[in-house]
């Protein structure tokens, strides 16, 4: 039986650890953790593959998902104040962050 490896792509930080991050709905103090928007993220309960395509593959179901998502704008902030580089974050893919930080400027 071959056992999957996980995807290189998805950082560490994407990773949503439900007893770390606590219960939706109920944030812990976000100076103590920068991620703690993840709690209500609604990635969190779907497939990180899908918020990680390989190359030309498909982000339209991740970004139905975040259309949807009540914490889009943190995530969005969070990924753009770390430069995420890889995957879709607050419904945005790399090449659409990378050309809101260039209009920014
Ligand atoms: S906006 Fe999208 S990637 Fe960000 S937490 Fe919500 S569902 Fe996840």
């Amino acid at each position: 039986m071959s056992q999957q490896l996980p995807n290189p792509q998805v950082p560490s930080n994407w990773f949503v650890d439900p007893v770390f991050l606590g219960v939706p709905g109920v944030r812990r103090d976000e100076e103590d953790n920068p991620l703690a928007w993840q709690a209500d993220a609604l990635c969190a309960q779907t497939d990180p593959e899908a918020f990680f395509p390989e190359k030309g593959g498909s982000t339209r179901e991740a970004k139905r998902i975040c259309d949807g998502c009540e914490v889009r704008s943190e995530c969005l902030d969070y990924a753009l104040e770390n430069d995420e580089r890889f995957g879709i974050w607050g419904g945005l893919s790399e090449r659409e962050r990378r050309k809101l930080r260039r209009e920014a400027i």
